[in-house]
């Protein structure tokens, strides 16, 4: 049976007469850059997020470069973060002139160790981008109460996590900016790229639309040099649809997670220690990804595949050894979590429309794996 890793096809059957009527409306009105579709989209994601304020933008990676541009934050600064994350965490540092300095992660969680967190700090440290890795948050009490005590701003890198909650609080609602990212395989994805910014306070919400549109405040008259960062009116229309469908996808995928952990259970995998499964450690796990441990993992990733299972190394490289931050100086054993688990990991289709004989086939080709 072919289990494909992600499967938008059926998503898009269950909304397609919703949003095909809007999509050619915006076509006939012309109406593409901002605009009321745009608006309507950023109060609503705003909403969800426990957010007082939504700056819609262009991607998940634009969203972390604008919060890091609000911040005045460039060169001579330095920002903490992990190694183990998507590129763009990183590289927004870098695109803004500043300095990454890496925290390795809490093994659990894959997220930032909040125990190491304060060592990382310097008098040059600006902010904190924690990641809210597969869909789960960091651990933010950690992360604001050393940002209050040294006086940082809080990025959250919540384009994993939309939805996801932190002692009941939202992905995007308790750091100074929540960025999030429509790309397809996100749980709330677009058709195409985009994002959002998230802010409680006005006053930054200001500084993030100005920068989005080339820091222009009115028309053509510039202050500072922002960019286009805008997101269109297309996207923000079916991430508006598809937002009013988003619980319904995430509690199929809590679902596809708990029956994981069953099917797991009537093997002797984990207690044989051959595949060790994600641990939701936080109240609300959104699982955008479903990552387990696994021992001889490119072994059972050449097996899964075979199997025409869909799998994938979420990351294989940490950040710290890729070569165009080797300039950085960190060498192997640098962050030994983060080299361990782009060792060990490896994610299983969990998409909210993966059916039950389609998680059994995946759990019963790793027991095939291993033998057991
Ligand atoms: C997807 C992602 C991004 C970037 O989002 P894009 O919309 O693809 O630019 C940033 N950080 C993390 C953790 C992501 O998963």
């Amino acid at each position: 049976m072919k289990v494909p890793l992600l499967d938008l096809k059926p998503q898009y059957e269950q909304i397609r007469a919703e949003v095909e009527p809007v999509m050619l409306e915006i076509c006939k009105s012309q109406a593409f850059i901002l605009g009321p579709k745009v608006q309507e989209c950023e109060a609503a994601v705003a909403k969800y997020c426990g957010a007082a304020h939504g700056v819609g933008m262009s991607s998940g990676s634009d969203a972390l470069i604008v919060a890091l541009m609000a911040e005045g934050i460039g060169a001579g600064d330095e920002v903490i973060t992990t190694p183990y994350t998507f590129f763009a965490t990183v590289g927004a540092i870098a695109r803004v002139g500043a300095k990454t300095v890496f925290v390795d992660i809490d093994p659990e969680t894959f997220n930032i160790d909040g125990a190491k967190l304060e060592a990382a700090v310097t008098p040059r440290t600006k902010a904190i981008i924690p990641v809210h890795l597969y869909g789960q948050m960091a651990d933010m009490d950690a992360v604001m109460a050393v940002a209050k005590k040294h006086g940082l701003a809080v990025i959250e890198d919540a384009c994993q996590a939309i939805g996801a909650e932190w002692k009941g609080r939202r992905a995007g609602s308790i750091g100074d900016y929540g960025c999030f990212s429509f790309f397809p395989s996100k749980n709330l994805g677009c058709f195409g790229d985009g994002g959002m910014v998230t802010m409680q306070d006005a006053a930054k919400a200001r500084k993030v639309t100005i920068l989005r549109n080339h820091g222009m405040d009115p028309k053509y008259y510039h202050h500072e040099i922002g960019g286009n960062f805008r997101l269109d009116a297309l996207q923000a229309a079916v991430v508006t649809i598809k937002l009013k469908h988003l619980d319904g996808w995430t509690q199929a995928r809590q679902s596809n997670a708990a029956r994981y952990g069953k099917l797991f259970a009537e093997t002797r995998l984990v207690e044989g220690g051959k595949v060790k499964l994600p641990a939701a450690k936080t109240s609300r796990h959104i699982y955008n990804q479903f990552v387990i441990r696994a021992e001889n993992r490119d072994g059972l990733l050449a097996h899964l595949r075979s199997r025409e299972i869909g799998t994938e190394i979420y990351y294989p490289v940490p950040l710290h050894l890729q070569d165009c931050f080797r300039a950085l100086g960190h060498r192997e054993g640098a962050f030994p979590e983060s080299e361990r688990a782009a060792k060990e990991t490896l994610a299983l289709p969990i998409y909210p429309d993966l059916t039950e004989e389609m998680a059994r086939w995946v759990v019963g080709s790793i027991a095939e794996f291993y033998g057991c």
